[in-house]
């Protein structure tokens, strides 16, 4: 099986290649065409399955070839647990998106918050952000959350285990109801499936 065989668009398939990766490792072998096809996904993947370009990848491709023109009004939402992912996975979306338009930013707390908004005074296609500064700028109005197409929760056991859970009930009481849905996590606590069964709608299932 090669990245070929995924349903991948040219410009993604070229900013793989550039990366060196010979073919998928198995979550993303699974993920990306169920992601591809529209439908929510509940992954059971550690760190270092290559679960980042999992759904890096598709979610890219959802997007279009066309970037957004409206300020601080992302398309996609990813959520991590740490600054440390967060960072991480923007890193990941700005080098297989780079033949495509998209704008990507990375949020997170322990830093300024002004420099942060003033980057949501220009377009953003792709968020990567914790939740606590997430709903600051919510509060703070420099940020909208209604035009959000495609949610990720990446490691949320992490997150529930930080004591996110909270927050993001909070944000997903602000996003729109029509929107697709993708969680991610290595264990599966009581607490992680309650979350999945209200969060996915007949999700596909992934486990590597
Ligand atoms: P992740 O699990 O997303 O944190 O990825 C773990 C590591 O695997 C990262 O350093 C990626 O760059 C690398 N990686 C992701 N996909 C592939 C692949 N298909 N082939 C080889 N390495 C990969």
């Amino acid at each position: 099986l090669t990245f070929n065989d995924l349903g991948l668009s040219e410009a993604l398939l070229r900013a793989v290649a550039e990366t060196g990766y010979q073919h998928p490792t198995p979550i993303q072998a699974q993920a990306i065409p169920l992601v591809l096809a529209g439908g929510d996904l509940l992954a059971a993947a550690q760190t270092g399955t290559g679960k980042t370009a999992g759904f890096t990848l598709p979610l890219l491709q959802r997007l279009g070839t066309h970037a957004s023109r409206q300020a601080g009004r992302p398309r996609a939402l990813v959520l991590t647990p740490t600054r440390e992912l967060a960072a991480q996975v923007e890193e990941s979306v700005r080098i297989y998106g780079k033949y495509l338009p998209h704008r990507s930013m990375v949020m997170f707390g322990g830093v300024g918050f002004n420099p942060q908004a003033s980057q949501l005074r220009k377009p953003v296609d792709i968020l990567v952000a914790t939740p606590g500064r997430l709903l600051d700028h919510v509060s703070q109005k420099t940020l909208d959350l209604s035009g959000v197409e495609i949610l990720v929760l990446d490691e949320a056991d992490r997150m529930l285990d930080m004591g996110f859970i909270h927050d993001i009930r909070k944000v997903l009481a602000l996003l729109p109801a029509r929107r697709q849905n993708l969680l991610f996590s290595a264990t599966f606590s009581d607490e992680i499936k309650a979350l999945a069964d209200r969060l996915l709608d007949n999700p596909g299932l992934v486990e590597v």
